[in-house]
């Protein structure tokens, strides 16, 4: 999970970056990064944090020239650490060239594995950094940029959108399977590509499409370009992105996530209906579920719970009463709302049930009589090996309890997760191109042994001791 962006202009493009990236912040807080590239050579600015801390005016000033790259980060592959921050720069050969990729690779330690044999040496623990040796290595044999991508695309295996700068040229390429999101779009001066369509219009730019499944663009002194190298019998784009990551004001492949979370409300409203004075929503992930649970079943939508926007990352707190507390200021209950009511709580997942067993616990201090708990996903039973962040099978309550048991834990009076069925049907695109992996367990791509053991430790109940908040609920 993070956010890409790539933007050309007539102008210094330092700013338009930091307002894309501010766009899509929801993908990573971990760090962000900026590149750009004039006649000169490159300039860099990266740093740990949100968008807002890591630059500020004179740090974008001294970022000079008409192309850029900027990445927020999620970690996934690889720790924490400055080093991983990205956009990667680096010289090779007459070149200079900088990347930023979303994504995940899945035969990461065999590629780099294979490099380290014939002599490469590695500074980070970043898989964005084996796509760097796959494009100089078919450079240094003489390849061009396309020989460089279509390589890339042959070896990588894996979830991977990926903005590249060579040389002042920009260049950006989608994964077979279109597993992470990509587009671009154009502003009176320029091309913008980015993980999500909130980002051009944050620009005033237009979207013009998704990137296609194994194309790559590229926008270079000629004009701009598109090859497309593989075309692969299916594609699997991320289900979650529909479910949860993508904002609800971006268009995916030319459809509103809004409304998809819309009529998937609708849709449990039909498949779970209950007799409810009120349908409230868990900010702010809920809320288009909720609206449209509101809509096809007559029950009014009344919000009950409001979320504190001033909240930022917080960490772990060190006890239990505190944890509460905090809570509690994240979320504040409107008890004259709640008190002696019937409530339908629409949420979009339960990941670890941690949160959603909270929320139950403060609607109930505050009045409410019943909560029937409606979600906008089937349960999450499996990890993610292509880019999102999930926890380690075992931590997931969805693995482990059946819904019975789920609804018990989270103590809601009754609890429905759509249906697989009808949540495909939401998004409008046939099962066999939509990555269900944590839903079903089945991946669109061969994972490896290696990762698949990796990732599932025995279940420690202290692990249940999670994060209390995330960066977006
Ligand atoms: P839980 O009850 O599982 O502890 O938390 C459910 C909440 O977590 C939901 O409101 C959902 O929006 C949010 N959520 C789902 N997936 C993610 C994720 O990948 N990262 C973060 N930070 N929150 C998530
Ligand atoms: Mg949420």
């Amino acid at each position: 999970m993070c956010g890409i962006v790539g933007i050309t202009g007539n102008a210094d493009v330092s700013f338009s970056l930091y307002y894309a990236l501010y766009a899509l912040q929801h993908r990573g807080q971990e760090s962000a990064g900026i590149a750009t590239f004039d006649e000169t050579g490159f300039c860099k600015h990266k740093g740990q944090g949100l968008v807002s801390e890591v630059f500020n005016g004179n740090k974008l000033a001294n970022l000079k020239g008409k192309v850029g790259i900027g990445h927020v980060r999620y970690p996934t592959t690889g720790e924490n650490r400055p080093e991983n921050i990205q956009p990667f720069l680096f010289q090779f050969q007459n070149h200079t060239i900088a990347i930023a990729h979303n994504g995940n690779l899945v035969n990461y330690q065999e590629i780099r594995t294979n490099f380290e044999e014939k002599g490469q040496i590695f500074w980070s623990t970043s898989d964005t950094e084996i796509i760097s040796k796959v494009i100089t290595e078919e450079i240094r044999c003489g390849g061009t940029i396309d020989d460089a991508v279509r390589r890339c695309m042959q070896l990588l295996r894996g979830s991977y959108s990926v903005v590249m700068l060579i040389d002042g040229d920009l260049y950006a390429f989608r994964d077979p399977y279109g597993i992470r999101p990509l587009c671009f779009g154009y502003t009176t001066d320029g091309v913008v590509i980015a993980s999500e369509s909130v980002a051009i219009d944050a620009l005033g730019g237009t979207c013009k499409r998704d990137v296609f499944p194994g194309e790559m663009i590229g926008i270079t002194a000629d004009g701009f370009r598109s090859r497309r190298f593989t075309v692969a019998d299916h594609k699997a784009h991320c289900i979650f992105e529909y479910i949860y990551f993508a904002r609800a004001d971006s268009y995916i492949d030319g459809v509103l996530v809004y409304d998809v979370r819309r009529r998937i409300g609708g849709l449990i409203s039909e498949e779970a209906p209950v007799k409810a004075d009120a349908v409230c929503t868990v900010p702010d992930s809920g809320t288009a579920y909720a609206v449209g649970y509101s809509e096809k079943s007559g029950i009014p939508f009344v919000e009950c719970l409001i979320k504190n926007r001033y909240m930022g990352r917080t960490f772990i707190m060190p006890t239990q009463e505190l944890r509460e507390m905090a809570v509690r200021i994240k979320l504040n209950p409107i008890a004259d709302h709640l008190r002696g009511k019937s409530i339908v709580l629409v949420d979009d997942s339960i990941v670890r049930g941690t949160t959603s067993r909270r929320i139950i616990e403060i609607m109930r201090q505050a009045g409410a009589k019943e909560i029937h708990m409606r979600i906008g996903s089937p349960m999450i039973t499996a990890p993610c090996y292509l880019g999102v962040d999930m926890p380690t099978r075992n931590e997931l309550i969805g693995s482990r309890c059946n819904a019975k048991e789920v609804k018990d834990r989270i103590t809601a009076t009754t609890l429905h997760y759509i249906s697989l069925d009808a949540l495909v049907e939401s998004i409008g695109k046939p099962i066999s191109d939509l990555c269900t992996g944590c839903l079903t367990g089945r991946y669109p791509i061969e994972i490896g042994n290696e990762i698949c053991e990796e990732r599932s430790v025995d279940f420690i109940e202290s692990d249940f001791q999670t994060p209390l908040f995330s960066e977006q609920t």
